[in-house]
């Protein structure tokens, strides 16, 4: 039987959310940005008016207010996005438990066996989004998860676009392939350089070559440029069902000094943070698996109070947890970090009265920001300060940037 996927976006997610509850924010350009004190002022959503300016998600905020002057920033409110995000899921999930979230404002729905069809649970979907919330979304409507996302991006804001299977080619094959979820700026540039540019010369050429040059990702890429994409949408409880996450990896030499240690603990952290973020879920351990070079095995983990969905957190403690356990003499093989006592994010936001919980907040809505910036240019484009000191990553594995990637950018 063929399936029927949707994949539906909330438009200008934080933006529209701020505009529900302050509506002059509606008339006037604007954007929500991190703060501009603590240096993280870039540009995370704007309304339709800012767009006009061309104001663009990722850029600084100066930037921004030099191309619009007038624009009014306002710094995010996660919790708000939060319960925005569960609202606009609850009302999704009327309509089939096959619900996935990809991120805060997004999610696939296997409508396969609704007996209403899938334009009429589309329309559906979006005008009660659109009455009950005050929110307009996107909906892509297809036979897979790959062109159903592709879809909802085709047109926007508060659009429904169809990609069927009979004619999937004359709707998609001239998009760029950047388009395209899992090609990101670096697979675009390799396959310009030889000279493929549309989803349509992915989907024509030989599927060896692209394995080649691309990995693992260039069969994937052809076989989703194919329509042959076959993972199906997750049940919405699916995810209670992931036990752990975890980056590991065995470098090209051994790791001799703490330097080198902390470098490859920062970097795998990063992947582990950010598959949890998409996933909306949070950890409550962090453990650390070490192989020496006389290969044997430790492990050792930390318990949290709090919750942690942060790469830098998620790093501080694993170095620590190395730090406590090894000597300064040994020298190590492989590492893995894993994030354990593993729960969705939704259940246990906990607030305390010392502020805690408002800097986790904080940084969560930084954390937030990066991924959207990453999920639009590539994972490269954003790295932390330590990992562009002196120990290059490249020194112990040329791949291992692209091995952080969680697997649904890969
Ligand atoms: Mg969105």
């Amino acid at each position: 039987m063929e399936r029927t996927v949707l994949h539906i976006d909330c438009n200008n997610f934080f933006a529209s959310v701020e505009c529900i509850y302050n509506p002059k924010l509606k008339n006037v350009p604007m954007a929500v940005a991190g703060s501009t004190e603590a240096r993280h002022g870039i540009i995370l959503a704007k309304n339709e008016l800012a767009k006009k300016f061309s104001v663009s998600t990722g850029e600084a905020i100066w930037e921004a207010k030099r191309k619009c002057p007038s624009l009014i920033t306002v710094t995010p409110n996660f919790a708000r996005y939060y319960k925005y995000s569960r609202l606009f899921k609850s009302i999704c999930f009327e309509y089939s438990d096959r619900l996935e979230s990809f991120g805060i404002d997004e999610c696939w729905l296997d409508v396969t066996f609704n007996r209403k069809s899938p334009i009429e649970i589309a329309e559906a979907i979006r005008q009660r989004v659109k009455s009950e919330l005050g929110l307009t979304v996107s909906i892509g409507i297809s036979f897979n998860k790959i062109f159903a996302k592709l879809a909802s991006d085709m047109k926007k804001p508060d659009a429904i676009t169809v990609i069927p299977k009979d004619n999937f080619k004359e709707k998609i094959f001239p998009l760029p392939i950047s388009d395209m979820i899992g090609a990101g700026k670096s697979t675009v540039k390799k396959l310009s350089d030889h000279y493929i540019l549309t989803i349509g010369d992915v989907a024509t050429a030989n599927p060896e070559k692209l394995k080649r040059w691309l990995g693992k990702s260039g069969e994937y890429l052809w076989l989703y440029a194919n329509g042959l994409d076959k993972s199906p949408v997750r049940r919405y409880d699916e995810i209670s069902v992931v036990k752990s996450v975890s980056n590991g990896v065995t470098p090209y030499r051994d790791l001799v000094n703490d330097d080198d240690v902390k470098t490859l603990i920062y970097s795998l952290s990063e992947g582990v943070a950010m598959r949890l973020r998409i996933k909306d879920l949070i950890c409550r351990t962090v453990s650390l698996h070490i192989r020496t070079s006389a290969l044997e095995h430790f492990s050792f983990q930390c318990k949290f109070s709090g919750i942690v969905a942060d790469g830098g957190e998620i790093a501080e403690t694993a170095f620590r947890l190395y730090k406590e356990n090894c000597k300064t003499d040994i020298t190590l093989r492989s590492l893995s970090v894993c994030a354990a006592d593993i729960v969705p994010y939704s259940e246990c936001v906990q607030l305390d009265f010392c502020g805690a919980a408002e800097k986790s907040l904080r940084r969560e809505s930084i954390n937030r920001a990066v991924d959207n910036v990453r999920k639009k240019f590539g994972y490269g484009i954003v790295k932390r300060g330590i990992l562009m000191q002196d120990v290059q990553l490249s020194d112990f594995n040329p791949k291992l940037t692209a091995n952080t990637l969680p697997g649904s950018f890969r």
